[in-house]
């Protein structure tokens, strides 16, 4: 018998100067970057909270919160791995990820490949289980003004059950 929960993540970090643009564990070549108390990687967060989501425990400002000097600068798949050990430590397993990043500057096509690559070593699963895709905001609202990259993302986790 297999148990299968589902999880989605939401995040959104304002895109200011003198930052580096960092998503899914990739540095991307941009004029502005995301602010954060971490490297603000929007894409690994929402990721992180789909997965937490998944097996209702919590969300990422419950384990890592920004009130927590630790975490200044914290590179954020170094906390997606922490997330994936208390999943796996409870006997679930990450199925596949799926996630789409609204922004509208730089072009996100070129690293995706990337991306789906360093966050799948991070979770332990092949690149096939991991799906990024990026769209524009069509210049609406603060995305489209390129005021800030949001992201959404879900997660599917599998435990097998012995009993
Ligand atoms: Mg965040």
């Amino acid at each position: 018998m297999i148990s299968l929960r589902i999880g989605n993540g939401y995040d959104l970090h304002r895109l200011v100067p003198r930052r580096p643009l960092i998503l899914g564990g990739v540095t991307l070549p941009h004029d502005r970057g995301l602010l954060g108390h971490s490297d603000a990687d929007a894409l690994t967060h929402a990721i992180m909270d789909a997965l937490l989501g998944a097996i209702a425990l919590g969300d990422i400002g419950h384990y890592f919160p920004p009130s927590d000097p630790q975490w200044a600068g914290a590179d954020s798949i170094l906390l997606l791995e922490k997330v994936v050990a208390l999943i796996t430590e409870r006997g679930w397993r990450v199925e596949n990820v799926d996630a789409v990043i609204l922004a509208e500057q730089p072009k996100m096509k070129p690293h995706l490949l990337a991306m789906r690559e360093r966050l799948s070593q991070a979770m332990d699963v092949t690149v096939e289980q991991v799906s990024i895709k990026a769209t524009t905001n069509e210049g609406m609202d603060a995305v489209g003004q390129q005021e800030a990259i949001a992201v959404y993302a879900v997660a599917l986790l599998a435990k097998l059950n012995n009993d």
